[in-house]
């Protein structure tokens, strides 16, 4: 993971390492290179302006402070800048009414079925709670039967009904099957789009707007760089969204939309997908992250 970006930082942190103290000459040139690293993992222009400004005015500020080697005190601040600039804490699923209802939203093929499989395992085996999944993606038969392979997997009732192709019906009728069963979280599976239209977007809010979810998590590929962080953008200026899943981790991703979502929409990164497998989710920790992006 981040491998490319790992390598970069490393080398632009040698300018400083090198040096016995920090000056404004040395910490501008080891900034630029921060800045060039991080355009290259592709993350966001202006995210990678300000935060290299805002570890330069640290890195200049704390400088007299301390007694700690440049090469120290940037590994510190970058740290610390990293973590913030990923949202600093973790951020906990709101999971205490019941039933507590989950709306699953993105594109086709960000991982939205594989996540709602691997999210109800979770809720089940580490939160103790009974889950119940339900198939809204009704333009694709093949989603229905993805849901209901991934439910048998993970011991998770799935809601289907092939009769109907409407998902607001549908989404309604999941919440009120939970509520007979004893379901007391219930996880809503939707359709996606190639791209962002406004039918996908018009049907996904009548679908909010039906259901009255605690949690609307956007899912997204992390793999496709800038574009994770727009598609993002757009699916939060209509669905004002609680929180990101950001999947494929594990693939050869360069790290730009871990790193600019959380401050382009504003809304916290919640968990990472990282594998096809139904156990290869992690709740998304920005301390950790920052640690293995800096190596
Ligand atoms: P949907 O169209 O958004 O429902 O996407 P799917 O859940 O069908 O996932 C699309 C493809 O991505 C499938 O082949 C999944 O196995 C794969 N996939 C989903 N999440 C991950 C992940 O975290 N890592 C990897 N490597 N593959 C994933």
């Amino acid at each position: 993971m981040f491998q490319n970006l790992q390598d970069k930082l490393d080398r632009a942190f040698k300018v400083l390492k090198g040096q016995g103290s920090i000056t404004e000459i040395n910490v501008a040139e080891t900034m630029k290179e921060i800045r060039k690293a991080l355009l290259d993992a592709d993350v966001n222009y202006k995210t990678a302006k300000s935060f290299t400004d805002d570890v330069k005015q640290k890195a200049l500020g704390e400088n007299v402070l301390t007694s700690i080697s440049p090469g120290q005190l940037l590994t510190k601040i970058m740290n610390d800048e990293l973590t913030s600039l990923m949202g600093g804490t973790v951020t906990e699923l709101e999971i205490s009414k019941n039933p507590t209802v989950i709306l699953i939203a993105g594109l086709n093929g960000a991982g939205k079925t594989t996540f709602s499989g691997k999210l109800a395992n979770y809720l089940r085996e580490n939160k103790g709670k009974k889950p119940l999944l339900v198939a809204g993606d009704v333009y694709r038969p093949a989603a229905i039967d993805q849901l209901q392979v991934l439910g048998g997997q993970v011991n998770v009732p799935v809601y289907v009904n092939r009769e109907s192709t409407d998902p607001i019906a549908i989404a309604k009728e999941g919440v009120e099957e939970a509520k007979r069963n004893g379901n007391n979280v219930v996880i809503i599976d939707t359709a996606g789009r190639l791209a962002i239209d406004e039918a996908l977007m018009t049907e996904i809010k009548a679908v909010k707007e039906a259901t009255q979810p605690h949690e609307i998590l956007f899912v997204v590929d992390a793999m496709t760089g800038q574009d994770a962080v727009n598609t993002a953008k757009a699916f939060n200026d209509r669905l004002d969204f609680t929180g990101v899943v950001l999947t494929k981790l594990d693939g050869d991703t360069r790290g730009g939309a871990a790193l600019s979502i959380k401050s382009v929409v504003n809304k916290p990164i919640k968990f990472i997908g990282t594998g096809e497998k139904m156990e290869a989710l992690d709740v998304f920790h920005p301390d950790r992250m920052a640690s293995r992006i800096l190596g």
